[in-house]
């Protein structure tokens, strides 16, 4: 079978990913273009989104690099218009550009919290709006995933404005489930544990690191490619009646004590 047929088949379908340049979106992004999907590739740096559109373009797929800083509305609205001229209609938005700040919470600066409260939280909701008004407009419905974390539903150490961030992407993925169903907008949300990538990498590799993974039940921390089946599910049509959920994705490690 060939991976753009079956019930998690998206082909035919325009995808955005933002934060395509590394990590879990840049990876998302050629999952969701081995699914048959064009994908728009989103972040604030264009040679590594260059770079990623030739890979997937050598397998036949088709995407185009953006520029955009999901902080900016102006970036926001420029990239989802020029998306949608190149690639059609999107019905599929991965939201997924983020960032941590790992301090204790008596030395976080006010700089601080803004930078990861604008981009994990008020970023995602500019560029969800953003998209649902297209779709609106256009009346053919979506699928919004949410990158949040097992972070927004239980307590890290040392990351107060990450924890909150993504506490904040969980309650709005609810709000904008319940809002938007009338336009058959489906918004879910995916909550990893702790997945090797350049945002955590340093640490995971530490001893305290290495402490946390024994805790993890199953042993070891995730790899990319562990979100793909939950992430091929909330975007397809496989899901059509899942919306306003999370999905965990993290080795069971947030279920225990
Ligand atoms: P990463 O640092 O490799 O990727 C983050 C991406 O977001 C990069 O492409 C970066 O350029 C982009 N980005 C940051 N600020 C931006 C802005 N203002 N505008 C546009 N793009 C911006 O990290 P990652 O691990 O791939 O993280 C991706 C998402 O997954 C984040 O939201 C993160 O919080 C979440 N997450 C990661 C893990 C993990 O363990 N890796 C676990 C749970 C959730």
């Amino acid at each position: 079978m060939s991976a753009t047929a079956g019930p998690f088949s998206l082909e035919g379908k325009a995808a955005l990913v933002t934060g395509a340049s590394s990590g879990l979106g840049r990876h998302a992004a050629l999952l969701l273009s081995a699914a048959g999907a064009k994908v728009g590739l989103a972040a604030r740096r264009l040679e590594p989104l260059v770079e990623l559109e030739r890979q997937i373009e050598a397998k036949d797929g088709r995407a185009i690099p953006l520029r955009l800083d999901v902080t900016d509305p102006a970036s926001v609205a420029d990239c989802v218009s020029t998306a949608e001229t190149e690639l059609g209609p999107i019905s599929i938005l991965i939201n997924n550009a983020g960032v941590a700040e790992t301090k204790p919470a008596f030395e976080v600066s006010e700089e601080d919290w803004d930078r990861v409260v604008d981009t994990n939280l008020k970023g995602a909701w500019l560029v969800a709006q953003e998209v649902a008004q297209h779709m609106a407009n256009l009346g053919h419905g979506g699928s919004i995933v949410n990158m949040a974390s097992v972070l927004g539903l239980v307590a890290g150490q040392q990351v107060p404005a990450y924890v909150a961030s993504k506490g904040g992407l969980i309650a709005l993925t609810k709000a904008l489930a319940a809002e938007w169903a009338r336009h058959d907008i489906r918004v879910n949300a995916l909550a990893p544990g702790y997945i090797e990538t350049d945002i955590n990498r340093d640490f995971l590799a530490s001893e305290a690191g290495e402490r946390l993974r024994k805790r993890i039940p199953l042993r070891r921390f995730g790899r990319p490619e562990d979100l793909d089946g939950a992430l091929l599910l909330l975007a397809s049509d496989s899901a059509r009646y899942i919306s306003g959920t999370v999905i965990v994705v993290d080795g069971a490690q947030s279920v225990t004590l």
